[in-house]
């Protein structure tokens, strides 16, 4: 029996209309969509055809009914010309990810979910508020990913292949779920983390959470997050000098950029400061890359321990692919960048940072 929503599911995913996948499967457009309304059910071989085109084994459309994020629940960290397309694919991308860890949830006591919901304080009492119910005070912020995992968020990276679309964060169940584009440089990675946490405390799962407004929200959220104002206040002289910058950003382990809008924001550089800093940031390069910066970027504790403690059961990720009807490929996007399962050519050790400990209890 095939699931006539997963054929949609698999569509979008890969970013393709109807009439372009009709093209490619050599299969009417008609009989496609009433494949997807569900009004009659293909053939076995024409499903084969449509699979392959699809690039999802067979498997994957006689599963049960995903349940998509809606799309106006997410938070999208994009340009604001990425195509609705690039969006969608993302959003299914998201619903395999849920599927993989509704997978990982009935095999492993994952931690629990620990995000206040705050109504509606401003970014920065919002920040300072999560930081001392998570314990941090005004200390540098660990590991991200570790953190947010710590508090029950369920991390995946982004498909590398849609590079215009930055993170988002989403709300299913009352469980948060947050997809990171891990081709960006590490403190960029760590602000898109610490922005998503702003959106998961300050937009809830019942709040709109789009708009300049709420990302300039979630920015102002990240930013006090990762740099506390007290502990910026310590270390950074009023007027620093772009050397004072660079050598000050590993204290928080933010990007140049980051730092210099923050110090500005707090009054410890002037506007014109701020606008001839930024120019000399620009010359040197740090607009669009990091140099001297942290180098690797923070991988999956909760992922990483999974695929260890499955391995020691002999399971390995294809095997886990196999069961959830995904290709390696597919399931190795989910993971790019966050574990030791990746890709190959991300070749990277675990960063241990922070080391709480979690129950995964197999
Ligand atoms: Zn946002």
């Amino acid at each position: 029996m095939v699931t006539p929503s997963r054929i949609a599911l698999a569509r979008r995913r890969r970013g393709l209309t109807l009439a372009e996948l009709s093209g490619r499967a050599g299969v009417s457009l008609q009989s496609l969509s009433n494949y997807e309304t569900g009004r009659t059910s293909p053939r076995r071989d024409t499903m084969g055809k449509i699979a392959s085109a699809l690039d999802f084994p067979p498997s994957f459309f006689e599963g049960p009914a995903l349940d998509e994020f809606p799309s106006e629940g997410i938070s999208w960290r994009a340009r604001s010309k990425t195509s609705a397309r690039a969006l969608d694919a993302a959003r299914a991308a998201g619903a395999l990810g849920a599927m993989l860890y509704d997978w990982i949830d009935e095999r492993f006591r994952l931690p629990g979910v620990d995000i206040p919901s705050l109504g509606k304080p401003d970014p920065e009492t919002a920040a300072g508020m999560v930081r001392t119910r998570w314990d941090l005070g005004e200390a540098p912020a660990p590991n991200m990913v570790h953190l947010l995992e710590a508090h029950g968020v369920r991390v995946f990276s982004l498909d590398p292949d849609y590079a215009e679309v930055d993170a988002f964060a989403v709300w299913r169940d009352g469980v948060p779920f947050v997809f990171l584009n891990t081709l960006k440089s590490a403190e960029r990675g760590r602000f898109d983390a610490a922005h998503e946490l702003g959106h998961l405390v300050l937009h809830g799962s019942e709040h709109a959470c789009s708009g300049p407004e709420a990302e300039r929200q979630a920015n102002d959220f990240a930013s006090a997050f990762l740099m506390p104002r007290a502990s910026v206040f310590g270390h950074m002289p009023s007027g620093a000098h772009v050397d004072q910058i660079i050598k000050g950003k590993r204290i928080w382990n933010v990007s140049a950029m980051a730092l210099t809008y923050r110090m500005h924001d707090l009054g410890l550089l002037t506007d014109w400061q701020y606008r001839s800093t930024c120019a000399e940031l620009s010359r040197l390069g740090y607009r669009s890359d990091e140099p001297e910066g942290m180098g690797q970027r923070e991988t999956s504790q909760v992922l990483t321990k999974v695929f260890a403690a499955l391995r020691t059961k002999h399971i390995r990720p294809p095997d886990v692919a196999a069961e959830l009807g995904l290709t390696n490929e597919e399931m190795n996007r989910l993971l790019f960048g966050l574990t030791l399962t990746s890709l190959p050519g991300g070749s990277q050790q675990e960063n241990s940072a922070s080391q709480r400990n979690l129950s995964l209890v197999p």
